[in-house]
């Protein structure tokens, strides 16, 4: 990522670095993963102001992490994986954004592939999701991407521009979002895109913002890269002008690893 400019002074946008766990990690598990990240990066002197770091655990662990985070004052933002387009009541199984503000998540992730792939969810199930997260002062993080046969029969851009400009329905100018762009070919493959890839994808979503939220949306607004990033390809994506960040999956559950990809800008000099 660089600065951009909103016209009168460069804005800069500052990197996020995200990590979902997916269905990993028992709570328990949650408390020694958490801190011996939190260790890893003192004993790096990583500075804590360069990048902000979020995690996304299981719903099951978000209490315990929420403790930890506070107890010990680790500079971590909290997130959730998913959350209901409800805010309260007969939905068994489901989880309100009501919920998931009172336990200090300051994110939620939002129609992630699997989620779109396994429980069908449709552009505009995320739409109200994501509506409901902006209720609750969640920021979302909403998930885009082709698989590989839309990219072969669409190209790379074209699904994940819809899905991002039915996502924003509805959502008022002013609010708090952040966009991911993974390439469900890329999810868990091994297989990442591109710098390039990427970074084309991430300026036609950055556009999507603008048209639908106003141009100072699209300057302020996050737009993070996820499919296989690692500690050695995380620098080549942060160097593109509109990749801001990255929403890692795999590699987020091994500490030595997912220190490394924050400290991105120390081990490969960005
Ligand atoms: C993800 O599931 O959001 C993801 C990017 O996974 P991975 O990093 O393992 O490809």
């Amino acid at each position: 990522m660089v600065a951009v400019t909103d016209g009168t002074a460069p804005v800069r946008r500052a990197p996020l670095i995200a990590g979902n766990w997916k269905m990993n990690l028992d709570h328990q598990q949650a408390i020694a993963f958490v801190q011996k990240l939190h260790w890893a990066l003192r004993d790096a002197k990583h500075d804590k102001g360069s990048v902000e770091i979020a995690v996304f655990p299981p719903f099951t662990d978000l209490r315990t992490v929420q403790t930890l985070i506070d107890a010990d004052k680790i500079p971590f933002e909290l997130g959730a994986q998913d959350l209901s387009a409800h805010d309260s009541g007969a939905y068994t199984g489901e989880v309100s954004g009501a919920f998931l503000a009172k336990l200090a998540c300051r994110y939620v992730i939002i129609g992630h592939s699997e989620r779109r792939q396994y429980h069908h969810e449709t552009d505009e199930v995320v739409a109200a999701k994501v509506r409901a997260a902006l209720r609750h002062g969640l920021v979302p993080v909403i998930c885009v991407g082709e698989t590989s046969e839309d990219l072969e029969k669409f190209g790379a851009s074209a699904v994940p521009v819809g899905q991002l400009q039915t996502a924003l329905d509805g959502v008022p100018a002013g609010a708090d979002i952040v966009v991911a762009y993974e390439p469900v070919w890329a999810i868990g493959s091994g297989q990442a895109a591109t710098p390039q890839q990427a970074q084309d994808v991430c300026a036609k979503l950055r556009d999507v913002v603008a048209e639908k939220l106003g141009g100072d949306a699209a300057d302020r607004t996050r737009v993070l890269y996820g499919g296989s990033v690692k500690s050695s390809n995380i620098a080549s994506f942060m160097r593109e002008p509109d990749v801001d960040g990255a929403l890692v999956g795999g590699a987020s559950l091994v500490v030595d690893e997912f220190a490394a990809i924050i400290r991105y800008q120390k081990h490969v000099g960005v």
